[in-house]
């Protein structure tokens, strides 16, 4: 139901995320420029973001090629070769090395990606998939059982089966509510009086 977009997840599966199932159908949740910041700013604090404007259809482009590897690491498939090139590009277009610092006490280092604004990105979103995708934890990655939603989350325990207990697990929740509502209700209608 909501458009805002699922954060919380591994990084990875918060961009393959932002193309958004709604009730409507799917939603693009990086459709715009003003989309892009606002998911950099819901991410804030996983991402160094540099200067500069960034190309958004390199970004969608990334994710398709991430979004093709998480399934196929969730079905243990051979993974797109295209997919694993282009996520292993757009790092080594912007490798992190550490630069040094002097504080006035000790020397310091800060992580640094050499490259544009875009490069600087793509490189992050692209590392944080390829260490979800080899990692076991992509085995236990779920879609929401939401009716219609594709949502991917990793589940911190067992049980948990929406994306958002407040959206889908509400909807599920309420359509189950309906259902013995309505079950309950049909022996009782023969026997009724009107
Ligand atoms: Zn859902």
């Amino acid at each position: 139901m909501t458009t805002a977009p699922l954060t919380g997840e591994p990084l990875a599966l918060d961009l393959v995320n932002t193309v958004a199932s709604t009730p409507g159908g799917e939603v693009d949740l990086l459709e715009s420029a003003g989309d892009l910041r606002a998911w950099l700013a819901a991410e804030q604090g996983r991402l160094d973001i540099t200067d500069g404007q960034i190309d958004l259809g390199a970004v969608r482009a990334l994710r398709a090629h991430i979004a093709r590897a998480v399934e196929a690491g969730r079905a243990r498939t051979p993974p797109p070769l295209e997919a694993l090139r282009t996520i292993t590009d757009a790092q080594r277009n912007a490798p992190v090395y550490q630069e040094l610092g002097w504080n006035g006490q000790a020397m310091t280092i800060a992580t640094r990606r050499p490259g544009n604004a875009t490069a600087v990105l793509l490189a992050q979103l692209a590392e944080a998939a390829a260490t979800l995708l080899a990692s076991p934890a992509i085995g236990l990655v779920r879609r929401c059982e939401g009716p219609g939603c594709r949502m991917l989350f990793l589940p911190a325990h067992p049980r948990r089966r929406w994306c958002s207990p407040a959206t889908c697990g509400n909807r599920a929740r309420v359509a189950r509510y309906y259902q013995l509502h309505k079950e309950n209700r049909e022996p009782s209608r023969s026997a009724n009086r009107d």
